[in-house]
């Protein structure tokens, strides 16, 4: 299972023991990242679709792995004043990275890295600096960076919640990052039907990163985390992909719009995909179906697709997202399994539709919103006044 984000709430379907660990404690929240979100609804027939995923024994494990960082007080992160414009320079040895991160970036400690890491820990202090230069140098920055072995190889980052606030520590998943060069080759193979459903313009960086690829010619661990999560998002995930924002143009062309009517595939201005939607006994509602109603689409109209790609340090930009601003899960958290439970995260449904407008993710609940709206920012996309409204709506509740 992906998820860290769910794991709290899934304790409370787990053993006895896991609730007992928890009563009368803390109550964390783990705020994790994009990729671990997997759902797929059109807003088309939304409340129709629902899907409960197993819980495995995975999840279980994950989640005690986790459940032992709450031992202790969170201690908060705190805002600091860094300068406005740092230059990343890449370091080349540890000794180097680690003062780069202490002298620009106010880091105190880099927390399991070893003398081989270098090029993990240039990864997050660039992250770091272009989220520092995008606030001008004053943020929620923490002092701690741990890089640690997650059960799940498929996180790469997360930070930790308590109440309304976000623990001092920005948590790298080791695993992760260790097993890039075994997960894009398999990732690779499976992409290769999916990328012709997308515009070759909008697939352009990810053309360049896959031939890159098969030259050999990628040594970088950043090059290797924007291939792999973007070859991951066309595969699997779809989350990020604009769903709405992409169906509804190919909608407004009547020359396609006539093409589905004629397959039946529209009756009454209404798209009409729920037979071809897998269900759950098929096992993979929340990876295939997004695919298959992008393959039906592409396969009726000839249509192809705008692919909105991420960017290498995405992850980072997520979680110093969550920091930069209270905790409010209240409203929610991404571990949702249907299209109903996202659309019940908030107040109505043209908030849920702005925030579908950012990502998949984003539309889970206010909180990740607030972190996949931040992430967007940072990496310089424009933004509808709709969701810059929303975003300072609840960044500011
Ligand atoms: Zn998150």
């Amino acid at each position: 299972m992906v998820e860290v984000s769910g794991q709290y709430n899934r304790i409370q379907n787990l053993s006895p023991s896991f609730k007992s660990a928890l009563a009368g404690g803390y109550k964390p929240n783990l705020q994790s990242m994009p990729d671990s979100f997997e759902s797929s609804n059109l807003n088309v027939n939304v409340e129709k679709t629902s899907f409960k995923e197993i819980v495995s024994g995975l999840a279980c494990l994950a989640a005690y792995s986790v459940l032992k960082l709450f031992d202790r007080k969170i201690t908060e992160v705190q805002t600091k004043e860094l300068e406005p414009n740092i230059e990343f320079k890449k370091a080349e040895t540890y000794e180097e990275a680690v003062k780069f991160g202490k002298e620009h970036l106010g880091i105190q400690k880099y927390r399991g890295f070893s003398k081989k890491d270098v090029d993990a820990i240039n990864w997050v202090n660039e992250g770091l600096v272009n989220v520092s230069n995008y606030q001008n140098g004053k943020l929620k920055i923490p002092d701690i960076i741990s890089y640690k072995n997650m059960l799940d190889s498929d996180t790469s980052a997360y930070v930790i919640a308590q109440g309304d606030t976000f623990a001092n520590v920005l948590h790298i998943n080791k695993r992760h990052l260790k097993n890039i060069d075994s997960k894009i080759p398999e990732e690779l193979k499976d992409s290769e039907s999916a990328i012709n459903l997308f515009s070759d313009k909008s697939m352009q960086r990810v053309n360049e990163l896959i031939e890159k690829y098969k030259n050999n010619q990628m040594t970088d661990l950043k090059d290797k985390m924007e291939l792999y999560h973007n070859l991951r998002q066309i595969n699997k995930r779809f989350a990020k992909l604009p769903y709405t924002e992409s169906i509804n143009k190919m909608l407004k062309t009547p020359e396609l719009r006539q093409k589905l009517i004629d397959k039946g595939l529209m009756v009454d201005g209404q798209l009409k995909l729920g037979k071809y939607l897998p269900t759950p006994k098929t096992g993979g509602m929340h990876t295939v179906a997004p695919k298959k109603v992008y393959e039906i689409l592409s396969n009726a109209t000839g249509f192809k697709f705008d692919y909105k790609p991420v960017g290498p340090f995405n992850t980072v930009y997520h979680e110093m997202g969550h920091l930069q601003y209270k905790n409010i899960s209240k409203y929610g958290t991404g571990d949702v399994n249907s299209g109903k439970e996202m659309l019940d995260s908030w107040k109505n449904r043209n908030e849920f539709a702005t925030a579908l407008s950012v990502s998949e993710y984003a539309a889970t609940c206010p909180s990740e919103f607030i972190a996949e709206t931040f992430a967007a920012m940072v990496d310089g996309e424009e933004l509808s006044d709709d969701v810059k409204l929303l975003f300072y709506k609840y960044a500011e509740e």
